[in-house]
């Protein structure tokens, strides 16, 4: 199909559409994904900001969809992925001649799991914990089971959602309901699937073990959206990660299994071990760090022999949960067998991390930003994922698109086609067509001193962003690096600004930019999900402020 037929003046796009624009350079990346999937070959695109990349690869993915071709379409985050199947997907549908379906996945942890709702159910009605209501009304309303549906966030939805150790599977009396199991029926029916990077690369982890595996369905072409964080992501999910969260929740969750004798001091040993290993990492001045870094002197001596220590420990409570007498207790013997399953995970990574044989690996600390629960992440990751992608993906695959808006070095794919390992694929670098020298005004501040921790600091950023707040009507999206200064910027603010102001972790990030939208002039006080793949068309929009550059320190791992 000519797709110029449907980007040119009078196309279907003009035609449907009042306020489409014809952009020759959205028109040129989608020519270059149709000749990559001609030619069963790759395709980097990378497309400036405005050139409508989204329905650039959506219309010539789709058209291919319906050659029985099943698509999957990568975003980072899940803002993105709601953006796709809410916005641009339906455009898309109304353009093309014929209907094509769309499924939406997401991590298994952000479906409600109605068996753990259950078992929990006795706990927080203990508690009598108010939200927890509003979980069970939601859980007989929803159809999705989505945590994103939560007009709030439930700190204990670890305990309730899907998880791949405690899950019954068709064992369980809710399978047939199962959210997640529909989920990812409805996506092996579907001619494309919107999922996120960290689900796909999670999925392909899984299939480089065993090709029979993961969880996705099988594919054949693959879009990534944001592709210049495929990397990072592929870096993380082919090696070992482990919280200070993991073995906490692991704890809670068998202190909480009613009808079974636990020895406590095993229990408050583990949990002691587990505070004091992260609490050396957590008291580490850097933000990341390569774990030789904390070693010195004794130190790396007595941290092996915590993990030693912490490793034989859970094999202790893994044999201690196996000798539960659960004769007549169908229901508890499943529910020991997930948390053996998970104390025999958790001492196989924490030992990998430490000590396992990788080559080429290497290991590090990242301290959580927001750590309410997360304090630190220990990683074990791979140095390069370029020989892994190119082995496992880009070889298994017909056609890889990878589009962003900064994805090319000078002019040129060099660079990130040998870190992911790419060889030979169709090339198009597109410009913004905005001219940001006549529509956009740059303001650099230079009378404020270097970022700090301090609260004079936080004073001096919230008095400069709210004259510039001021001066744009609202209509701001005020981002910062960390959540520390949004919350003191936020608290200094939120009585003086005669605007709607929302705040990210208030309420689920697709509803909050559905308020932004809604309310003329409002301001959003975001993190690291706002700084990227948000599209706000118009003058809802008109102003954005951040309070210091996010690159990543230098020596960071
Ligand atoms: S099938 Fe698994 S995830 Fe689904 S409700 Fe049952 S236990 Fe939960």
């Amino acid at each position: 199909m000519d797709l110029r037929k449907i980007f040119e003046p009078g196309g279907r796009m003009s035609e449907l559409m009042p306020d489409y624009e014809c952009r020759p350079q959205q028109i040129e990346v989608a020519l270059a994904i149709q000749r990559a999937l001609e030619n069963k070959t790759h395709c980097l695109a990378e497309a400036g900001t405005g050139v409508g990349k989204s329905i650039a690869y959506l219309v010539p993915m789709a058209l291919h969809s319906l050659t029985g071709k099943k698509v999957i379409v990568s975003s980072f985050t899940l803002h993105l992925q709601a953006q796709i199947v809410n916005k641009d997907i339906p455009i898309v549908q109304s353009v093309l001649p014929r209907p094509f379906t769309v499924a939406l996945m997401k991590g298994r942890s952000n479906y409600l799991c109605l068996n753990s709702l259950d078992i929990e159910t006795p706990n927080f009605l203990l508690i009598g914990d108010p939200l927890f209501e509003r979980i069970r009304q939601w859980s007989r309303e929803t159809n999705t089971g989505d945590v994103a549906e939560l007009g709030f966030t439930f700190p204990n939805w670890g305990d309730i959602c899907s998880d791949q150790d405690m899950c019954r599977r068709l064992e369980c009396r809710y399978f047939n309901e199962c959210f997640y199991y529909k989920a990812r029926k409805a996506a092996s029916e579907a001619d494309i699937v919107v999922v996120n990077h960290s689900l796909f690369f999670s999925d392909l982890a899984i299939r480089m073990a065993d090709p029979n595996g993961g969880v996705l369905p099988g594919y054949h072409c693959v879009v990534f959206d944001e592709a210049h964080h495929i990397e990072d992501t592929a870096t993380k999910a082919f090696g070992i990660e482990f919280s200070n969260w993991r073995i906490h929740s692991l704890l809670s969750k068998v202190r909480r299994t009613r009808g079974i004798g636990v020895n406590p001091e095993r229990l408050q040993a583990i949990e002691d071990l587990n505070k004091g290993l992260f609490d050396i990492f957590a008291n580490y001045e850097k933000q990341e760090f390569f774990l030789e870094d904390v070693y010195s002197g004794r130190r790396r001596s007595d941290i092996e022999n915590a993990v030693h220590m912490l490793c034989t420990l859970l094999d202790g409570l893994n044999s201690e949960l196996a000798e539960q007498n659960t004769e007549g207790r169908p229901e508890l013997a499943e529910r020991l067998s997930g948390l053996r399953r998970i104390c025999a995970r958790s001492s196989e990574d924490l030992f990998g991390a430490f000590f396992g044989d990788y080559e080429d690996y290497v290991r590090w600390v990242e301290k959580a930003r927001n750590g309410k629960f997360v304090t630190c992440i220990l990683r074990c990751s791979p140095l390069e994922v370029g020989g892994l992608l190119s082995e496992h993906l880009w070889r298994r695959v017909e056609t890889a698109v990878l589009t962003s808006a900064t994805l090319a070095t000078s002019g040129q794919f060099r660079y990130v086609k040998a870190r992911l390992g790419i060889s030979d694929c169709v090339e198009t670098i597109q410009d913004s067509p905005f001219d940001f020298q006549k529509q956009c005004l740059l303001y650099v501040p230079q009378h404020l001193d270097y970022p700090s921790d301090n609260p004079a600091y936080a004073d001096v950023v919230a008095n400069e962003m709210e004259q510039i707040v001021r001066a744009s009507g609202g209509r701001a999206f005020l981002l910062f690096t960390s959540y520390r200064m949004m919350n003191a910027v936020y608290e200094r603010l939120s009585e003086r600004l005669p605007y709607v102001l929302l705040k990210q972790g208030d309420k689920p990030n697709e509803q909050l930019v559905q308020e932004f939208r809604d309310h003329k002039g409002a301001c959003l006080f975001g993190v690291h999900s706002f700084w990227e793949g948000v599209d706000i068309p118009g003058e809802a929009l008109s102003c954005v402020v951040i309070d210091k550059l996010p690159f990543s320190v230098p020596e960071n791992p």
